[in-house]
Parts: structure tokens; sequence; C-alpha cells
């Protein structure tokens, strides 16, 4: 769909106006000719009344004397007449006198008066008056010229002023706006409303209503944008806080709450990857309790998960936070990573772990008290050794102590 032509309002106004104007003149003109066309029917039949009393009776007296200079005279005063146009006498001896413009001798008379002799004697003759047309145009014109010349300053001088004050009151401001609005992108969303005008006096108009209305309408906006972002920045934070918290469960044992058997995989060949590359020593630990089944099959899982926990915590808590990092392997088995550790450090941590377990009592429920004793492999990372390969090694030590009579810790380099 093609956009509509654009029309101005202030354009449209002023022509409005202008046909407005134009046609209260043509009304008033034909209704001041109207008026000037029955004012002078009037004079017409004021002066035919006239010229019946007073002429009339001398042209009797001038005919009945045989007087024709006297009616010529007397005809020629009727004609002088400005809304008589064409005087015609007939007198009964046959005899006509003409006065006034020939042209119209053909013209119908618009009035015809008999002429007597003195004293109501006979009738010597009639005359026949014919109005001026002529004088009729040129006062209908020259009333028209005054009305078109005093209505069409007036309305020209008025239109004029219309259009300055429209075009400075309401067009300007208002394209102003539009071109304002037109430019409004997002980015200039906060851009403030400048439009010329003329300073007002104590008082306001429906632009500045208007611009007040785009100046509250763009502070909402702010606030609203203000308040989105600050809902959008809590609403990171909080999605964030729950992606960490998503990533930190997934790579969290749910019964000891030590890392899970996915922490091992990815962190161990980056922990492998970087001792190999700086050639610093790295040592790793297998846990495995003794005879754990046992106490499942005789105390039941539940008081296995509790030894379990134990065990686990007791690890932990004599681990170097921050470097040293634990994660269960899988049933009852335990990865100790002891980075920047040699091989004797680290036989000497399993060891004092490996007595710690031995030497301590785990309390289950229903006062039942419980000592478990566990096996170690232990070894350091080899150069250019991968992490599997320095698990599979260290699996095999933990299965050597266990062959060796179990508590105990085996380890090599
Ligand atoms: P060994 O000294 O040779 O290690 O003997 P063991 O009995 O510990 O042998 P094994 O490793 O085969 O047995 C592990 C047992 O650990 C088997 C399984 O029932 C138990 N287990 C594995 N995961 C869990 C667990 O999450 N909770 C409990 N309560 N027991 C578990
Ligand atoms: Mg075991
Ligand atoms: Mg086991």
């Amino acid at each position: 769909m093609s956009t509509p032509k654009f029309r101005s309002i202030a354009q449209r106004l002023v022509r409005h106006t202008v046909w407005l104007a134009l046609l209260s003149v043509a009304v008033v003109l034909a209704v001041q000719t109207w008026a000037l066309w029955h004012q002078h029917r009037n004079r017409l039949a004021e002066v035919v009344e006239l010229v019946g009393s007073t002429h009339v009776p001398l042209l009797g007296v001038a005919l009945w004397d045989i007087e024709p200079r006297a009616v010529q005279l007397q005809v020629k005063a009727i004609a002088s007449w400005p809304e008589i146009g064409y005087v015609r006498l007939r007198a009964s001896t046959g005899q006509v006198f003409e006065g006034g413009d020939l042209r119209l001798a053909d013209t119908p008379p618009t009035q015809t008066l008999s002429i007597s002799a003195p004293q109501g004697g006979l009738p010597v003759g009639t005359l026949e008056l014919v109005g001026d047309p002529q004088y009729l145009r040129d006062t209908v014109v020259h009333n028209a010229l005054q009305v078109l010349l005093g209505y069409g300053l007036f309305t020209a001088v008025v239109c004029v002023l219309i259009a300055v004050l429209l075009r400075r009151e309401l067009h300007r401001p208002l394209q102003g706006m539009a071109q304002f609005a037109a430019q409004l992108t997002p980015d200039r969303l906060m851009a403030p409303l400048e439009i010329a005008r003329v300073p007002r006096q104590g008082h306001r108009d429906e632009i500045d209503v208007l611009a007040e209305g785009f100046g509250k309408l763009q502070a909402g906006l702010r606030g609203h944008i203000a308040n989105l972002d600050s809902l959008v920045a809590e609403r990171t934070r909080q999605l964030e806080e729950l992606v960490q918290e998503i990533h930190r469960l997934s790579m969290t044992d749910a019964l000891t709450g030590v890392y899970n058997r996915r922490s091992i995989d990815e962190r161990l060949p980056s922990e492998v990857e970087r001792a190999q590359r700086y050639g610093r020593p790295l040592a790793v630990l297998f846990v495995d309790l003794d005879h754990f089944k046992q106490i499942n099959d005789t105390h039941g899982h539940p008081v296995g998960d509790v030894v379990l926990r134990h065990m686990a915590q007791r690890v932990r808590e004599t681990l170097r936070g921050g470097v040293d990092w634990m994660a269960r392997y899988g049933g009852e088995e335990f990865l100790v990573v002891l980075p920047e550790t040699t091989l004797e450090a680290a036989v000497a941590t399993a060891e004092r772990l490996r007595e710690c377990i031995a030497a301590e009592s785990v309390e289950a429920a229903g006062g039942l008290v419980l000592r478990v004793t566990s096996s170690f492999g232990v070894t350091v990372c080899r150069p250019g050794e991968d992490s599997e390969r320095l698990l599979s090694r260290v699996d095999v030590l933990l299965y050597e102590a266990k062959l060796d009579g179990r508590n105990r810790v085996a380890f090599s380099a």
C-alpha cells in the first residue's frame, strides 16, 4: 500500500479560509445587488411620480399653447433624471418629442403617462418613460467594486495573518515534532525534543502540552528501560548462579559431597598436562575401604553410606585446601590428587590417612560403632604419561596393597 500524499494542516486551513472568505464575498455581493435593484426600482417609481406631478402639468400647458420649444425643454429636463434613460412624448397632433439615449427608443416603456390640457381638459398627448439600464449597471458595478475592494482587502489581510500564525505556531512546531518522532530509533530514544518556538508569556497551548507529553513518555521509557536493565542484570546473575550450581552439582558426588567421576575426567588430564609442561611433581592416591561389602551385608546399605560419608570427610579434612582435591572414583574407591607433591610426601600422607581411618570409630544409627581400615595405592606421574595410564598404574598398586593383606600403602614411582 503506497503512503498517502502529505498535506500540511496549516495549508489546508488557509485554503479553506480563503474559500470561505470568497464565498462570503459572493453572498454579500449577491445580497447587496438584489437590494440595489430593489432600491433602484423604488427610486424609478418615485421619479415617475415626480415627473407626473411636476413635468406633466407643465407639458399639458405647453402642448395646449402649442409651444414646441417649451415641450422639448421639458422632455430634456425629464430625460436628465439619472434614473431615466429615454423619454418620448407623442402629442395628439402627431408630433413626437424625444430626449435621452435614443438607442433605447425601441425598448418597451417602463411607464406611460397621459398628458391632459390645463384645467382637466382633453388628452393632448402621452409621455413614455424608459428606465436607464446603464445607470443601474453602473450603480451595481460601483457597489460590487466597493464590496470586492473592502472585503477582499480585509480577507487578504486576515488570510495572510492566519497563514503567518499557523505557520509559526502550528506548522513549524508540528513539523519539528513529526521529524523528531520519525527519527526516534532505539539509540536516539532519549534525545530531547527541541522545537524552536516564540516564548509564551504565562500560558501554554496544545503544542506545549504535546511536547510535555513527549517528555513524559521518554522519561517513562527511560525508567522502564533502566528497570528492564536492572531486571535483566538481576536475572542474568541468578541464571549464572544457577548454572554454577548446576555445574557444581554435576561435578559433585551426591552421597559424600566430594568430586565425582566426571570431575576426574575433566580435571585430571589438565592437572597431568600442567605437571608435564612445567616438570612439576604430581602424586595420586587410590583409596579403597577394606571388606566394605561386609559392612553393607551385615548392617545394611544405610550404615555403609554413613561409613562412606565419614571416610570421605576425614580424607578431605587432611588435604591442603585449594591445592589438593579428591573424587569418588566409584563404589567405595576414592582418588586423591596432590599437585606439587613428591612420592615420599604422598606416601607419608597416605600413611597418615590410613592410620587415621583405622584409628577412628564411626558412629552409625542405633548406637552402632564401627571401625574400618583402608588400602592405598600411591604413585607419581611419569614424564610423558597421560591421566589414563596414571590411573591404571595406581589402580594396580591398590590391588597390590589388597593382595598384601589390606590396611596398607603400596607405592611406586
Ligand atoms: P575389598 O577389601 O577387597 O575391597 O573388599 P570389599 O568388600 O570392599 O570389595 P568390593 O570393592 O568388591 O565391594 C564394594 C562394595 O561397596 C560393594 C557395594 O555393595 C558397596 N558399595 C558400592 N557403592 C556403595 C554405596 O554408595 N553405598 C553403600 N552403602 N555401599 C556401596
Ligand atoms: Mg573395598
Ligand atoms: Mg572397591
